[in-house]
């Protein structure tokens, strides 16, 4: 198989972006949105996968170029698995994340007022798509299964990472180190099954 030379990083979201550019091997040549000036389509999957794919799609047919695209979330299982493709929108057209960690902790007081003293669980799922220009899709899906802190900690990271705590751990992802998180998270587990595409 033909190896990628070049590759659209399809994410405006700046701790993907980081993380993705990280995993990649180094001889492929990336590029970023902003470079190009695109904004993001509209969201209107009903799944992480359609999702993924709808942004993958979007990006390469804008560019012209092979993309990759992320799309996850956090999916909390008292919550019925919410926020789960709606992570993103929780936290607001200004990606404010203090705002989205509030909602989570206000609908588990709705949900039970003890929630605090249970270990809930929670995972993060990830599935990466490339949107190759000769119309074939890959997909690799990714999870880290963990539960939801009694209050956030922690700066490292991006989104939901000061609330999540991996299973067998006790710090978050945000007090993890991130060069440890980018080796156990759940885009690390969907780069893994897709990079043979690359
Ligand atoms: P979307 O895939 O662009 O719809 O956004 C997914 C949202 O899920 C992000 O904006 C983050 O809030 C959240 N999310 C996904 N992966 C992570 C992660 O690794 N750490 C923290 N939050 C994440």
């Amino acid at each position: 198989m033909k190896k990628i030379s070049k590759l659209l990083i399809g994410t405006n979201n700046k701790g993907k972006y980081k993380e993705i550019k990280d995993l990649l091997p180094k001889y492929i040549k990336t590029y970023s949105t902003s470079e190009f000036k695109l904004k993001s389509p509209i969201e209107d999957g009903l799944t992480f996968t359609e999702n993924s794919i709808i942004k993958s799609k979007y990006f390469s047919k804008k560019t012209n170029l092979i993309c990759l695209s992320d799309d996850s979330g956090l999916e909390i299982d008292i919550l019925n698995k919410y926020p789960g493709i709606y992570s993103a929108r929780w936290a607001g057209k200004h990606g404010d994340f203090k705002r989205a960690i509030k909602k989570v902790y206000k609908e588990l007081n709705k949900k039970d007022k003890n929630w605090r003293q249970k270990k809930l669980k929670a995972r993060f799922i990830c599935v990466l798509s490339i949107f190759n220009l000769n119309k074939k899709i890959a997909i690799g899906v990714g999870k880290i299964e963990g539960s939801i802190s009694s209050e956030p900690r922690g700066k490292n990271g991006f989104g939901y990472d000061p609330i999540f705590i991996p299973k067998n751990k006790k710090k978050t992802f945000g007090e993890i180190k991130s060069s440890h998180k980018y080796k156990i998270d759940h885009r690390f587990q969907a780069f893994k099954k897709i990079k043979k595409f690359l």
